[in-house]
């Protein structure tokens, strides 16, 4: 029942044409109702020329649906079931089955229907029902003037009931090609309301966009033009001048800031936003992000309280200069609303995380400042949007910060999240796990073999890099594995192809090879009809090392991922989940 739904479902796909799912439609209900006559006539008046016509019509209608669903030729298969139908089935039906005093006239009417329901281009169209019209025609002038040549039914009685059954059977088909083609009306008229909504509300986003840039381009430009002007008639007044100064250079890097982010955000947006991993210490990051924020916070005699005590392994891989936008994105907002004199607290702390080689780090920055009330609050990380405007509040900004801020910190795989309440201050916690470098990262061969011994295993190294694959080799062969090697992927697909089952115990695959990629390569052996051949373990040994490519590797069905130039203790961590 469900592979019958899932056909049905196939046949009548919204990536068809209209069209395409009326002939889909008639013909099958065509071939159901005559699988349905065949049985009957079996049984009730086993009737071999009947019986012949029933069959012809059941394997017509195969044909026409493999024809226009497998060879995916709608239009071939349309015209095959006008002329098959029109000038062949249903004039043969008229001269055999009572000609016009039965329900034949009924089916000959249903025949030139066909030619507008299922023949997509309206001039093709024209053409058949022209065409069409040459079976119905002949076949009622010849049946005028050679009435011999039809084969009467017995009785009225028979005559009436074929008429009657033929009304049945014509009015039940037209009434379901009416019926869907309403339905399919009705869901291309939802789809095309839906890209209307989504068209809107894309464009009201855009107007938001503008709307929101030009108020804030205009608040410092204000300043900047304003205080210019002071400046300008005070050339002599030195304090006035200085001051004017002063709050020019302040407009001037708020509108700085503003564009900057501005840019970070279509770049987020755009897809154009990587991040760039190196190993660094959290500790030293710390330091400088204090530094850069010293100034601001002397300013209003805030102190920063640091607490790195619960940090176990100070270096991480990490993308610093994001991870330094994210803190200073939080703890310049802490800064920014907080009141002069009091304290904001920064405190990073390790916990263990699921992963091997990687740690969780919970980084927490509170203040005691104006807080957020829990109307806002669940709206904070929304772009553009702000508690109180600038000129309410007197505090600048452009509502973008902690969206870039979310934005970045989901990319690195982490969460943030606020408690606040208003008048008493807020605490943004934010958790990334990071990758922790291995220690033990040059093993010498002896140190090695000591730790890792995968005697027994077969490897299959994908290296296009002559020198490359020889070092990968002479590593693994230190480990006492065999090694055989391939120079592109489609000699490691056919390596792999040709070997029996289980011969290599995994794959080391280079992602950038000149003929086929690795990730291509992956997709193929993936595909292999031997289901033990398929799912042999494949790590990929990449040079790109950022996330975007970690995902490309594991979507294109590789198990794991190693980066070069390659750190001897990472593979053989990699590869001890996958060898004997
Ligand atoms: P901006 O600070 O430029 O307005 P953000 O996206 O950084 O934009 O913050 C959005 C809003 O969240 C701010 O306008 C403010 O209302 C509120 N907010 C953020 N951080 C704090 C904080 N530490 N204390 C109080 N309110 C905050």
């Amino acid at each position: 029942m469900r592979t019958l739904k899932a056909i049905f479902g196939k046949l009548v796909s919204d990536d068809k044409a209209n069209s395409h799912k009326i002939l889909n439609l008639l013909t099958l209900s065509g071939a159901i109702v005559a699988a349905v006559a065949l049985v009957s006539t079996a049984i009730i008046e086993p009737h071999v020329q009947a019986l012949v016509v029933i069959g012809v019509i059941i394997v017509a209608a195969i044909l026409i649906l493999l024809t226009a669903n497998l060879l995916n030729k709608p239009l071939f298969a349309a015209i095959l079931l006008n002329i098959i139908f029109n000038l062949f089935l249903f004039p043969y039906m008229f001269f055999t089955s009572g000609g016009i005093n039965s329900g034949c006239p009924l089916f000959l009417l249903v025949g030139l229907i066909l030619a507008f329901a299922t023949v997509p281009r309206k001039k093709i169209a024209a053409i058949i029902y022209c065409i069409d019209l040459i079976g119905p025609v002949t076949a009622l002038i010849l049946g005028y003037y050679h009435p011999e040549l039809i084969e009467t039914l017995d009785t009225e009685l028979a005559a009436t009931a074929d008429v009657l059954v033929s009304l049945i059977l014509v009015s039940i088909s037209l009434s379901v090609v009416y019926r869907y083609q309403g339905f399919f009306y009705e869901k291309q008229q939802e789809k095309v309301e839906e890209n209307a909504r989504l068209a809107n509300a894309a464009t009201e986003a855009k107007t938001n966009f503008l709307s929101n840039m030009t108020h804030d381009i205009r608040t410092p430009m204000n300043a900047i033009i304003g205080y210019t002007e002071i400046a300008r008639k005070n050339a002599t007044n030195k304090m006035t001048l200085l001051s004017a100064l002063t709050n020019i250079s302040v407009a001037s890097e708020h509108l700085l800031s503003l564009v900057n982010d501005v840019l970070e955000m279509s770049r987020i947006e755009s897809g154009r936003f990587e991040l760039q991993c190196e190993p660094a210490s959290i500790t030293e990051l710390i330091d400088k992000v204090e530094t850069i924020m010293r100034p601001e916070m002397e300013d209003i005699n805030l102190h920063l309280v640091i607490d790195t005590s619960e940090v176990e392994d100070d270096t991480i891989n990490c993308d610093v200069l994001r991870l330094t936008q994210i803190l200073i994105n939080v703890l310049g907002n802490a800064v920014k609303y907080s009141h002069p004199d009091g304290h904001v607290y920064l405190s990073v702390a390790q916990k263990e995380n699921a992963a091997i080689d990687s740690i969780m780090c919970e980084i927490k920055i509170r203040d005691e400042g104006i807080g957020i009330g829990s109307d806002f609050l669940p709206h904070v990380f929304e772009p553009f949007t702000r508690e109180k405007t600038t000129t309410v509040s007197g505090i600048p900004g452009s509502g973008l910060g902690l969206s870039i801020t979310k934005t970045m910190v989901e990319m690195m795989r982490g969460t943030i999240s606020v408690r606040s309440e208003s008048g008493k201050g807020s605490e943004f916690i934010i958790r990334i796990p990071f990758d922790v470098p291995t220690l033990v990262e040059y093993d010498t061969a002896e140190e090695l073999m000591k730790k890792y011994n995968f005697e027994g295993n077969r490897i299959l190294v994908v290296e296009d890099n002559e020198l490359n694959c020889e070092i990968v080799k002479e590593i693994m062969q230190e480990v006492g594995c065999e090694v055989d090697t391939a120079r592109d992927g489609t000699y490691a697909i056919e390596k792999i192809r040709l070997s029996p089952p289980g011969y290599y115990d995994a794959v080391l695959m280079d992602v950038q090879m000149p003929l086929m990629s690795g990730y291509e390569t992956t997709e193929i052996i993936r595909s292999l009809d031997n289901e033990k051949l398929a799912n042999i373990p494949i790590i990929a040994l990449t040079a790109n090392a950022f996330d975007a490519d970690r995902e490309k590797a594991l979507s294109s069905g590789m198990n794991d991922f190693v980066s070069k130039p390659i750190i001897n203790s990472e593979l053989m961590s990699t590869l001890q989940n996958y060898l004997k």
